[in-house]
């Protein structure tokens, strides 16, 4: 059998191929035929430049169908799709192009020239450009290709995509996926999501992370449903699709934002049978709000592009809000002490996970590799959490972000979620800066509501009544917003920056 991805999505297409596979905002419809032979006009493309095998396509374009298409054409061809952020500069191009080794890029058309400067600079041989309005030389030079192209065999070993991890603390390293890596999770998610006949997921999340590219494509492409795919997220625009829409999924900072549009309502998600949060912490409050608003509760999942997903909610069963739900079927997941002993449930450690979703190790860095994985083949995710006793997990946060303040462990998100529930807190975010005597000392940057009188020193008054002293902060920050990246994640690291010297 086949082992190849692409293979495994193609036998699930629709019997009816004029049947719509991807509609654009723009009203473009691309039916299953359509996204076959474009697929494998790129295909041929690729397979005709005489790439040595496992060679890396990076990829640093706008969302569109096309850009969908190239991955599908990648992993038909049996090459390595690396897509990258497209807020990155020329100084983390040049870093990733170095260390990946591509022998394609393509960019943006306006990127072109310092792209392609780079990445001649560092021995790729082909730079193409696709633009967001089907525009851009990879389009032009598959369209003469043949619409036919036999996907190639792949050994469910064989690499798929690497995908750099954000690097927020040292340099981004890049996550090998393989072709059952990926088929193993798209697989579990399709049966444990429930994903029916007459599915649309509507799809708002960027094309270069796990979430947009894995999670929900690979859903509806497995599933042979329909993407209404919208360039990026726009609360009004995402209200106007979704009652034609049957799945979402979006990072909290979509959720939050739909709540704050009066627009959104109940009638505005009567079609919808699933929403998706991730990529984040969901905060109880816009959990809560949500439920209260449409009478939907969001299903919470984790997980990370080494993994891509670990646990999920359930979807009959009930869906706790500030967890993550259970580890999903085929998947390992304990909690660790510093001794590597399984923690009892309530006790907070590390999460280590095993299961043919973890990734084959970071791209040239073997070291790197050994140390994050156990002796028994655990991977050490870096977060921490807990289970409760009926076994969900909740995640505390990541160990790099762990506070030791006067030799005493704190967990940024105990505070949070206390301060979180303070009147006239919107949100907050807890770091550690460096200190004299303590080592650390704990510090809260806080967003508050819009009327909210609140002063540093009610709030560390308060926060004496409720928690351990050494866990107090020492001071508090107001700001109007938290710093967050594109997937919605606050970048701790900037805070630490901002407040290091305060
Ligand atoms: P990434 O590789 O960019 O997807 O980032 C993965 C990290 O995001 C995980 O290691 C977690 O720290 C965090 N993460 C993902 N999903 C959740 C979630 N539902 N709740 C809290 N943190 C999450």
């Amino acid at each position: 059998m086949n082992a190849n991805l692409y293979a495994l999505f193609a036998s699930r297409f629709p019997k009816d191929r004029a049947a719509c596979c991807i509609e654009t905002a723009d009203g473009a419809l691309y039916s299953w035929d359509d996204v076959e032979r474009a697929s494998a006009r790129i295909a041929n493309l690729l397979a005709s430049l005489g790439l040595p095998p496992a060679a890396r396509i990076a990829v640093q374009v706008e969302k569109s169908a096309e850009a969908l298409i190239l991955y599908l054409a990648t992993i038909r061809a049996g090459y390595v799709y690396l897509p990258l952020n497209t807020a990155y500069r020329a100084a983390e191009i040049d870093y990733f192009i170095d260390n990946a080794a591509p022998s394609v890029v393509v960019c943006a058309p306006e990127n072109f020239g310092w792209t392609s400067q780079i990445a001649f600079k560092h021995g790729t041989a082909h730079v193409f450009t696709l633009g967001e309005a089907r525009n851009g030389s990879l389009l032009a030079r598959a369209t003469p290709q043949s619409d036919h192209f036999e996907t190639v065999q792949s050994q469910p070993d064989d690499l798929a995509a690497i995908l750099y991890t954000s690097g927020t603390t040292g340099r981004s390293k890049g996550a090998m996926l393989s072709h059952r890596n990926l088929s193993s999770n798209a697989l579990t998610l399709q049966k444990f999501w429930h994903w029916k006949t007459g599915d649309v997921l509507l799809h708002a999340l960027p094309l270069f992370h796990v979430h947009g590219l894995f999670v929900a494509c690979h859903g509806a492409l497995l599933n042979g449903s329909k993407t209404i795919f919208l360039a990026r997220f726009d609360a009004a625009e995402v209200i106007r699709h979704l009652p034609r829409a049957t799945v979402f999924m979006g990072v909290p900072t979509f959720y939050v934002r739909l709540l704050a549009d009066r627009a959104f309502t109940r009638e505005a998600c009567r079609t919808i049978r699933l929403f998706v949060s991730g990529s984040a912490p969901l905060l109880v409050d816009t959990f809560d709000g949500f439920t209260k608003r449409t009478g939907h509760v969001i299903l919470e999942r984790y997980g990370m592009s080494e993994t891509t997903m670990l646990t999920s909610n359930p979807y009959t069963g009930e869906r706790r809000g500030g967890t993550v739900g259970m580890p999903l079927p085929e998947v390992d997941a304990r909690v660790v002490d510093a001794l590597g002993q399984r923690c009892t449930s309530g006790e907070i450690g590390a999460i280590e996970v095993k299961g043919p979703n973890v990734f084959h190790g970071y791209w040239q860095m073997p070291e790197k590799t050994a140390e994050e994985f156990t002796a028994d083949g655990f991977f050490r995710t870096g977060d921490v959490g807990r289970f409760d006793t009926d076994g969900y997990l909740s995640i505390v946060g990541r160990s790099k972000d762990l506070i030791i303040t006067g030799g005493y462990n704190v967990y940024p998100k105990e505070i949070e979620s206390v301060l979180d529930e303070m009147t006239g807190v919107q949100e907050s975010a807890v770091i550690g800066v460096p200190h004299c005597d303590f080592g650390e000392a704990v510090t809260a940057v806080i967003v508050c509501r819009a009327d909210a009188a609140l002063s540093e020193a009610t709030i560390i008054a308060e926060l004496k009544a409720r928690i351990a002293n050494f866990k107090v902060p020492k001071r508090i920050y107001f700001v109007a917003d938290l710093p967050r990246n594109t997937m919605g994640k606050v970048q701790k690291n900037v805070l630490r920056e901002k407040f290091r010297d305060a």
